[in-house]
């Protein structure tokens, strides 16, 4: 089975091809556009500019992908692509062009939730069973699946505000520091004191796993702006300690609330139980360290995906489009692109559409 996957949900434009045979995923190619210089001047993505770059580039990249396989399209089975959730006109770019590709050829058409692009990656990179325990932790998600089948997420909490890869690059804005934020902040912090500055750790006193980040930047700015206006400004050593309470205020956070999140997973009692790292904030070490620990105390096993395939790519849309291929999942031409996509409503009975 060999599955043309695209992705253009925010600001990457990716095309790749996975291959599946005998139950081994194996990814042929995988060609990511970003568009990071096209938003620099603005201080985050621009809908409007990222979907007609999107637009642009979907053809040459989808020609790439299959060039890298050394494939033509008559070698491919089926076409995945993210339907939702993300920025609308990004969304409609991918799906638009899927449903091209699909007319032309005749191939079936599969539409991908991207956060189960994600949730799935650690079955691409490390084929571990489910059930396991996801934390997607990026730019604009963070959330604990339990995941246990391709179609089949129980979300057992998630940030209620802003997501963690947030929080670190309105940091570094706030601190001066180049985008994206949070290699920028993890590179300050090296050199810094993490106990100079004592930031909250929000929601550690409320049960369950739920978690909150937005405050933890009001904090940065308030210690900031105290600095500022006691000294002029902030010397290399202040922007480094704010960089290291920062960053360990995030990493307990994620790391007190994964225990519970551990202790719920385990309840069910898989048999060979996992806890696996998506998006880009796991790229971070204090975070990542954190994890493993916590996994190793527990008995668990830790799969953590390479960082290209962490953060967003078109080889975890091809292979979230492989699984839901091989269990009979396929979408007609009327297929929509959706904003809003809860993960643990991607059931077809709840969907109303697709098959
Ligand atoms: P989403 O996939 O949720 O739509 P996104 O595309 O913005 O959002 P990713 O590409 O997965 O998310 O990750 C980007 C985020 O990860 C950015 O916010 C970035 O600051 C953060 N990030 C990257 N490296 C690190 C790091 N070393 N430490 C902390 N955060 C990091
Ligand atoms: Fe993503």
């Amino acid at each position: 089975l060999t599955i043309l996957g695209l992705e253009s949900s925010c600001d990457d434009t990716a095309a790749a091809v996975v291959r599946v045979s005998e139950g081994q995923p194996r990814i042929l190619s995988s060609v990511v556009f970003g568009q990071t210089d096209l938003h620099a001047a603005f201080g985050g993505v621009v809908p409007e500019i990222a979907a007609r770059a999107h637009a642009e580039k979907l053809d040459t990249c989808v020609k790439q992908a299959l060039t890298k396989a050394e494939l033509t399209l008559d070698g491919i089975d089926a076409v995945a692509v993210t339907s939702g959730p993300g920025l609308i006109g990004g969304v409609l770019s991918g799906v638009m062009c899927a449903k091209g590709i699909s007319v032309a050829t005749g191939l079936p058409l599969i539409g991908v939730n991207h956060l189960a692009g994600h949730a799935l990656t650690p079955r691409l990179t490390d084929g571990i069973a489910y059930p396991y325990l996801m934390l997607l932790v990026s730019g604009g998600h963070c959330q604990f699946l339990i995941v246990k089948g391709c179609q089949d997420f129980t979300r057992l909490g998630g940030t209620i505000d802003d997501a963690p890869g947030e929080a670190f690059d309105k940091t570094a804005r706030l601190l001066g520091l180049p985008q994206p934020g949070g290699p920028s902040v993890e590179r300050e912090a090296i050199d810094g004191d993490k106990s100079r500055f004592r930031f909250p750790r929000p929601l550690l006193d409320r049960p369950g796993c739920d978690m909150s980040f937005s405050g933890l930047k009001t904090a940065v700015l308030r210690a900031r702006d105290s600095l500022v206006a006691e000294k002029g400004g902030l010397s290399r050593q202040d922007r480094a300690d704010l960089c290291a309470g920062f960053q360990s205020a995030v990493a307990d956070v994620l790391a007190e609330k994964t225990r519970r999140a551990l202790d719920l997973y385990m309840a069910e009692a898989p048999q060979i139980p996992n806890l696996a790292v998506a998006g880009g904030v796991a790229a971070n070490c204090e975070i990542r360290t954190k994890l493993k620990t916590l996994s190793h105390d527990s008995g668990v096993g830790f799969v953590a995906p390479p960082l290209s395939l962490c953060t967003d790519n078109a080889a975890m849309i091809a292979y979230a489009g492989a699984e839901l291929f091989a269990a009979g999942h396929r979408d007609e031409l009327d297929m929509i692109a959706r904003p809003r996509w809860p993960l643990d409503q991607t059931s077809p009975a709840l969907l109303g559409s697709g098959k």
